[in-house]
């Protein structure tokens, strides 16, 4: 992608990002429904004019008070964050953290829960892009419900990406954003929440006045949902629209098996290259597939051997990805030329730094993948 050039100055050049027509308020509550059905959720639906991490950052600073037990599942920054925001709230939070870079596990959760069996609340991130791995969503939320643990979902790096239907999975607070899987624009988020959920959001604690503010937005759906929460950003929420449209003419199962053939593709030609994916079958992201740099190399140095290529390779973010090459197959990126032209780069970057891949073979891996 290439950088629009720094814009002259000329206040008369007619630009579609001055002076844009007001958002509709009536498509307001719209798009919070269009999202209630991408979720497959009957939960309320707010809507925050802020980037995903701020809808997180609200969630936390809006349950947590004194006394409030929490296991914090931590799989990459985000979780860590999450955590903090919870204790600064007063919440009492045991974390479990997995191996750095990997999926939690099932039993790990179990026995944490075991451990700590008065938790009311439960969070993890679903699929992480940092490390390209996905916890195992569906096991921990079914644990959780069989506990009566209310359960908050960074949703984040997975919808549009992998299978998440909220009411039947039981999930009682999930995050998203627009800017991964769903291609849409960064600036804005979204988040269900239950009834048991709200009703961990207490008036006594809660901010009121604040971006931060759940309660707040909980004004909104009690006036019938009429009076909106703020000025609404139109390049934002026009841009979400759009990025709804598309999702919803493909259809959003059909989404999630874009992205799902993108990462098997991706997977099968980095084995015939002769490289190893970081994550298994069962516990990799959709959005994002890893590889661990060969000994004699630096994820860095593989980036810049491919950098004239135009591909997007990116280093592993965080604890444990430090020796990571991501390959980026989210959004508009999951497809065919995407996935072939970076498992190709890859391998022309290991033969430039005089190691082995065997190009041909991973270009035939992807073909067949996209042939099925
Ligand atoms: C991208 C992402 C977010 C949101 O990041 P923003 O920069 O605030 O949009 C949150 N959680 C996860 C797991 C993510 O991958």
């Amino acid at each position: 992608m290439t950088t629009p050039p720094a814009p002259a100055r000329n206040i008369d050049r007619w630009t579609p990002l001055l002076d844009p027509p007001a958002f509709p308020p009536d498509r307001y509550a719209l798009i919070a429904d269009r999202i209630k059905a991408l979720l497959m959720t009957e939960n309320d639906v707010l809507l925050i004019q802020a980037e995903a991490v701020v809808a997180l950052e609200a969630v936390a600073t809006s349950i947590a008070r004194p006394g409030l037990k929490a296991l914090n599942i931590v799989t990459s920054p985000y979780g860590g964050w999450f955590g903090k925001w919870l204790a600064r709230g007063g919440a009492d939070v045991v974390t479990l953290a997995a191996e750095p870079a990997r999926a939690v596990t099932i039993d790990a959760v179990r026995q944490a829960l075991d451990a700590a069996p008065d938790s009311a609340v439960l969070a993890l991130v679903h699929a992480e892009s940092a490390s390209g791995i996905c916890n195992p969503l569906d096991e921990i939320a079914e644990l959780a419900r069989s506990r009566g643990i209310v359960t908050v979902v960074d949703a984040v790096a997975s919808i549009g990406g992998h299978p998440l239907d909220i009411d039947a999975l039981g999930i009682d607070i999930a995050v998203i954003g627009p800017q991964k899987a769903l291609a849409g624009p960064a600036g804005v988020s979204a988040l269900s929440i239950s009834p048991a959920a709200w009703k961990l959001v207490s008036e006594e604690n809660s901010p009121r006045d604040s971006i931060l503010s759940l309660l707040d937005q909980r004004a909104w759906i009690e006036s019938g949902r009429a009076a909106l929460p703020g000025t609404t950003a139109p390049l934002e929420f026009f841009a979400l629209e759009a990025a709804l449209d598309r999702i919803e003419a493909e259809g959003v199962a059909a989404t999630v098996a874009r992205h799902a053939k993108a990462s098997h593709a991706t997977r099968a030609g980095l084995q015939a290259l002769g490289a190893m994916p970081w994550a298994s079958d069962r516990t990799t992201s959709r959005l994002v597939t890893t590889v661990e740099a060969p000994a004699t190399s630096t994820p860095s140095e593989i980036i810049a051997a491919a950098s004239d290529l135009g591909c997007e390779l990116t280093s592993g973010v965080g604890p444990g990805a430090e020796r990571l090459v991501r390959f980026n197959h989210t959004g508009n990126r999951a497809r065919f030329e995407t996935v072939l032209s970076a498992v190709t780069a890859y391998g022309i970057a290991l033969q430039r730094l005089g190691l082995k891949a065997d190009i041909g073979s991973a270009a035939a891996a992807i073909a067949a993948a996209y042939a099925d």
